[in-house]
């Protein structure tokens, strides 16, 4: 089977290679949908086995922002890209991002960039001065900062419908929560649990982080248990395809809700979950908080907190619909967000042929 298959048929408008060999710089953009708006998706900056792999991340993650923003209401296609790393691109880390801004810029606004895993505000800053197509910028020109924050209060959310719907209060009071990853997102998350009266249980491979949670009042567990850590919510916030085969017969919780992105390795791997009774929030139904907030820097005036808390409010409501919907037609929650998030792209298409 040809590489490009998958581009085919999964839809792709677009999916661009760019090489700089004198840099040692390859970059893959890919532009998933522009139906309801530019393709917004962070860049990853990471080290692939081969550019296969990274090609089949690209798209995967590509495919997810048009489901996870047009499940989150927002005018916004779907796009991803991902800079491979090597020893000179990891050095010249600032010419990298100029050059890959430049890329960008020349895509003329199908792709928006954003910080992803393995970037920085500060490469979002240098990608600032050589392309208009970015979000997520420093708040002092205009941009809403850090997304993690906004992130975590949609998966806090999104935890509340999933306990309604396994308990029948939402209350996280006295529920155990083990969070892997307490990084950007899970610490912050850790802290709004906390606030609200949760018994909060991390693990984390960074020392710093942990010792971040720890002063929380969070305890501690180790990596290798977090998994299999008796919990009411387990909650992913560290890397994507941690649910597996493999994993999932370890799990000792009752749900699972997350902002890691692809927390399954096949959406297949649902049904693992099903049969272990444990209900599962779709993690781009979820952890749309810091794309709703990258969004709001493109909008007409420019970023409105009201307006993004707002979005994030109705997190909430979509993990509900999904959960109920798919108890009531007897499909994965997983299909049933896909089909929500296409079903709008595709009233789009319609209005507009
Ligand atoms: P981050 O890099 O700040 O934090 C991830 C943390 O996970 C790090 O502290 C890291 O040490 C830890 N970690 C990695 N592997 C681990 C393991 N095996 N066990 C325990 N800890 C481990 O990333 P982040 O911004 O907090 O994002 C977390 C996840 O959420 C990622 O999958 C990201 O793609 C996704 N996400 C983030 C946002 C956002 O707003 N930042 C939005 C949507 C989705």
């Amino acid at each position: 089977m040809s590489v490009l298959n998958p581009i085919i048929e999964q839809g792709f408008e677009k999916v661009v290679f760019f090489n700089n060999p004198s840099l040692d710089l390859t970059a893959i953009i890919a532009v998933h949908s522009t139906v309801l708006g530019p393709g917004l998706g962070g860049c990853r900056f990471k080290s692939y086995e081969n550019i296969d792999s990274a090609l089949k991340d690209v798209l995967r993650l590509a495919e997810g922002m048009s489901y996870k923003s047009s499940l989150a209401g927002l005018n916004l296609g779907g796009g991803k890209s991902v800079i491979i790393q090597s020893e000179k691109s990891i050095k010249n880390r600032n010419e990298t991002f100029k050059v890959f801004a430049k890329w960008v810029e020349s895509l003329k606004g199908s792709y928006v960039t954003a910080e992803d895993m393995g970037t920085s505000l500060q490469d979002v800053k240098i990608m600032s001065d050589f392309t208009s197509y970015i979000s997520g910028s420093d708040p002092e020109k205009g941009g809403g900062g850090d997304p993690s924050p906004f992130t975590a209060r949609g998966v806090f959310l999104g935890m509340k419908a999933c306990l309604e719907e396994a308990y029948g209060n939402e209350s996280v009071r006295n529920k155990v929560i083990a969070i892997q990853g307490v990084g950007s997102v899970g610490y912050y998350l850790a802290e709004i649990l906390l606030s609200e009266g949760a018994i909060v249980k991390v693990a984390d491979l960074n020392k710093v982080a942990l010792d971040k949670a720890k002063s929380l009042g969070a305890e501690i567990v180790s990596p290798d248990h977090i998994l299999s850590t008796e919990c009411d919510i387990f909650a992913p916030c560290a890397a994507g395809a941690i649910l597996n085969k493999d994993s999932i017969g370890n799990l000792n919780c009752k749900i699972v809700a997350g902002a890691a992105n692809n927390q399954l390795e096949k959406v297949s791997d649902e049904n693992l979950l099903l049969e272990k009774g444990i209900m599962y929030a779709p993690d781009f139904a979820i952890n749309s908080g810091g794309v709703i907030m990258c969004a709001d820097e493109l909008e007409e005036g420019g970023f409105n907190l009201s307006r993004v808390n707002g979005r994030v409010d109705k997190i909430r409501e979509t993990v509900s619909r999904v959960i109920k919907d798919s108890k009531s037609k007897n499909l994965l929650v997983s299909e049933v967000a896909i089909s929500l998030a296409k079903e709008r792209i595709q009233k789009a298409k319609a209005a507009i042929s």
